[in-house]
Order: structure tokens, then sequence, then C-alpha cells
């Protein structure tokens, strides 16, 4: 069910091999209520990635000219290649009542929170540093050589989780989509985010008591 005011923004992080994209796959077709952001990209496809689904990819220089326009909401380089959010559509689905979810690295993750702070940030993770390295292998995806720099950076990344709102641990990929879920759920609760019940509840008071 959609929500009746404006959606919430949630960040999602977590290591490279965390199984962020299978949980918010996950999250997308068990609850209609989300929308998940498609980034832009200057890295190349990987077999099976489609265009405007998984990303939009472009050049560099297409890349660059995103970020003069102003277009992007966040971007950042990551392993030698551009990602960034399109600004436009995650507004308009949260004025639509969607909760948008932005599944970011972390240099992004920290532009989102300094300009929107009202932001949900959620930080995934593996159990421990053996099974990130299995999963990371696992897709095969990747050479020796980008396996190495992705743990380098997981390791830079680890001491930034604390910067987050949430750790989950995703041990089980059903019971990590409910647990972020249940978050999201949680988080509409906030008094930050009922502004307009709020603002009802004192204009009723008011009325009553001229009453
Ligand atoms: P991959 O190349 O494995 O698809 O993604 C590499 C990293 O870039 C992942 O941590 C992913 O979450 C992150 N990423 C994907 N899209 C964006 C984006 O729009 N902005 C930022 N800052 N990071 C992104």
């Amino acid at each position: 069910m959609l929500n009746s005011g404006r959606g919430i923004l949630t960040v999602v992080s977590g290591f490279a091999g965390s199984g962020k994209g299978t949980v918010m796959k996950k999250l997308i077709a068990e609850h209609d209520n989300y929308a998940l952001s498609v980034s832009a990209t200057s890295r190349k496809p990987r077999p099976g990635e489609e265009e405007g689904v998984s990303y939009f990819f472009r050049t560099r220089e297409e890349f660059e000219e995103m970020i003069r326009g102003d277009k992007l909401l966040e971007y950042a380089e990551y392993v030698g290649n551009y990602y960034g959010t399109p600004k436009e559509f995650v507004f308009n689905k949260m004025d639509e009542g969607r909760d948008v979810i932005l599944e970011i690295e972390l240099q992004g993750a920290m532009q989102i929170k300094e300009k929107y702070p009202e932001t949900l940030l959620i930080f995934l993770t593996p159990p421990d540093a053996d099974e990130l390295y299995k999963r990371l292998k696992g897709r095969g995806t990747e050479t020796e050589e980008v396996i190495a720099k992705r743990m380098k950076r997981a390791a830079e990344e680890a001491l930034c989780i604390k910067d987050y709102d949430y750790l989950v641990i995703n041990d089980n990929i059903d019971a990590c989509t409910e647990r972020v879920h249940n978050i999201i759920q949680v988080a509409h609760r906030t008094v930050r985010h009922e502004q307009d019940i709020i603002n009802r509840i004192q204009t009723e008071l008011t009325e009553k008591m001229r009453a």
C-alpha cells in the first residue's frame, strides 16, 4: 500500500558482496510501497545487466555532463568509475507516496545524509569477512585485481558504519529483507516523518479550545 503522505528516502549501503542487490529486489517484489532508484554509471555493463534496469550506462563524458547540469542527487567515484543518483525520479516517487531506496556506496550516502538529514541510512553486511570474500569470488565476474580492490575498500568502509542509523546482518535473504522492511516501516512512525498528523492534531486542538 502506498503511504498517505510523502515517502521516506532510505539509503542502503553495504560491502560489495553483502547481497544488498538481492535483498533490494526481494523488497521491491514483496511490497508495493517501494521504488528503487536506478543509478547512472560510467562502468561497463556486466553480462545480463540491462540499460535502464540495472543502471543507466553512460560514458565518462556523458556522466560529467549530468554533473554539470545538476541532474544528480549525489555522485561518487568508486573503484575507477562514476556512480550517481538521477534526481528527478527520486523526488517524483516520494511525492507519489513511495518509499524510495537508494542502493549506493558510502561517499554518496554521506552526501545524502548532509543534504537531506531526515534520510534513513541502513548498512548491510555479511556475517564475517570470510563470507564476504566467498561472495565476492562467487559472483565470478570480476578479476582478482578488482576483488582485491573491493576488499581493501570494504576495510575502509567498515570504519564508517558508525555514521549509519541501522546495521543489518545478511545471514539469510528472507530474514534480512524482512528486517529492512520493518526498519523503514518503523521510521514512518518517527515524529519527523509524521509532521502532517502533528499539524492536523494541533489545528484540531486549537479549534476545540475556541469552541
Ligand atoms: P557495482 O559496480 O557492483 O554495481 O556497484 C559498485 C558500488 O556502487 C556499490 O556499492 C553500489 O551500491 C554503488 N552504487 C550504485 N549506484 C550508485 C549511485 O548512484 N551512487 C553512489 N554513490 N553509489 C552507487
